[in-house]
């Protein structure tokens, strides 16, 4: 399998597992292999909550219009992406955090308005950065560790204010970079742990120990710690791009986001041709405020494609 094959298996993986979760977020933990006690691709991309079948949310969304400002602006360009960014928020997406939808529509500059929302509500550590790196973790793995982390939290601080919602989507890139490598993701903890804040490293090191299960997040899995400790965990106890996001879904709670993070790193780690084409098939991810445009799966992989260049 080539580079190019692991870098599409990341962006589709992630989108898929975000369209996969939606129907189920916010249940309760096994309600996906209730209704699908036997695996089943052909019925699992079922839609429901107010989803199309294959319609990914916002997760994807976002991803999409990080993804098209780095090929647009040929880098990194901050104010653009979060331009890109307060344009769709203000186009009635089906789904936006709440703290994402305040950060960008408070009339904050690009460079403040995160840090002015953590000042004032002090809780900042959720996980809607980590949710949309799928794309920049394939862009800026080229660059090497150091970078790929920097570029993460310069990303993810443009609309989370705490600094652990940087460092999450941080090792989240790593992860990616060393998958793209051909290497197992798993190997690749200690070295994106050495690079993380010290002020943050034994709470990342707690959720991606090998002995760590969803079952002892403290936190709601919509905070970053666990959504990243449960994909790392969903890929870890399984063998298959599949059942790692069949596992990822059925954790309940924040179903949508744990799948698209798992689906990232399983994607990346097992390739394209790991990911059922009958959930790929219905994949389609709307951007609210850019002329109703919807992607569908050619123009995803298009996009992977040249972002993997
Ligand atoms: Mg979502």
């Amino acid at each position: 399998m080539n580079r190019t094959q692991r870098a599409a298996g990341a962006v589709i993986g992630s989108a898929v597992g975000d369209a996969l979760g939606a129907p189920f977020e916010f249940g309760p933990a096994g309600a996906f292999s209730a209704r699908f006690p036997v695996a089943d691709p052909g019925r699992e991309m079922c839609g429901g909550g107010g989803w199309d079948p294959g319609e990914a949310t916002d997760d994807t969304q976002m991803a999409v219009l990080v993804a098209e400002s780095l090929l647009e602006c040929g880098g990194l360009d901050l104010p653009d992406v979060f331009a890109r960014f307060q344009r769709w928020a203000t186009s009635e997406p089906k789904d936006i955090g709440l703290q994402t939808e305040d950060v960008l529509t408070n009339g904050m500059p690009w460079d403040l308005a995160a840090a002015v929302h953590f000042q004032v509500n002090r809780y900042a550590a959720g996980n809607g950065a980590l949710m949309r790196a799928s794309t920049p973790a394939v862009r800026f793995a080229r660059d090497g560790r150091e970078a790929t982390m920097d570029a993460a939290r310069r990303i993810a601080a443009l609309t989370h204010g705490d600094r652990a919602a940087w460092e999450g989507t941080a090792i989240f890139h790593e992860l990616v970079r060393v998958a793209l490598e051909g290497a197992d993701p798993l190997t690749a903890i200690p070295g994106a742990l050495a690079l993380v804040h010290p002020d943050h490293r034994r709470r990342y090191a707690t959720v991606l120990a090998a002995d760590w299960h969803p079952d002892r997040a403290t936190e709601f899995n919509g905070a970053v710690w666990p959504c990243l400790g449960s994909a790392v965990w969903a890929l870890r106890t399984t063998t298959s791009y599949e059942d790692a996001i069949r596992a990822a879904v059925d954790l309940g709670g924040d179903t949508d986001t744990v799948a698209a993070v798992t689906g990232g790193l399983a994607g990346a780690y097992y390739g394209l041709d790991a990911i059922p084409t009958r959930w790929a098939d219905s994949l389609h991810v709307p951007l609210p405020g850019f002329s109703g445009r919807v992607l569908t799966l050619p123009q995803l992989l298009d996009l992977a494609h040249r972002l993997a260049v």
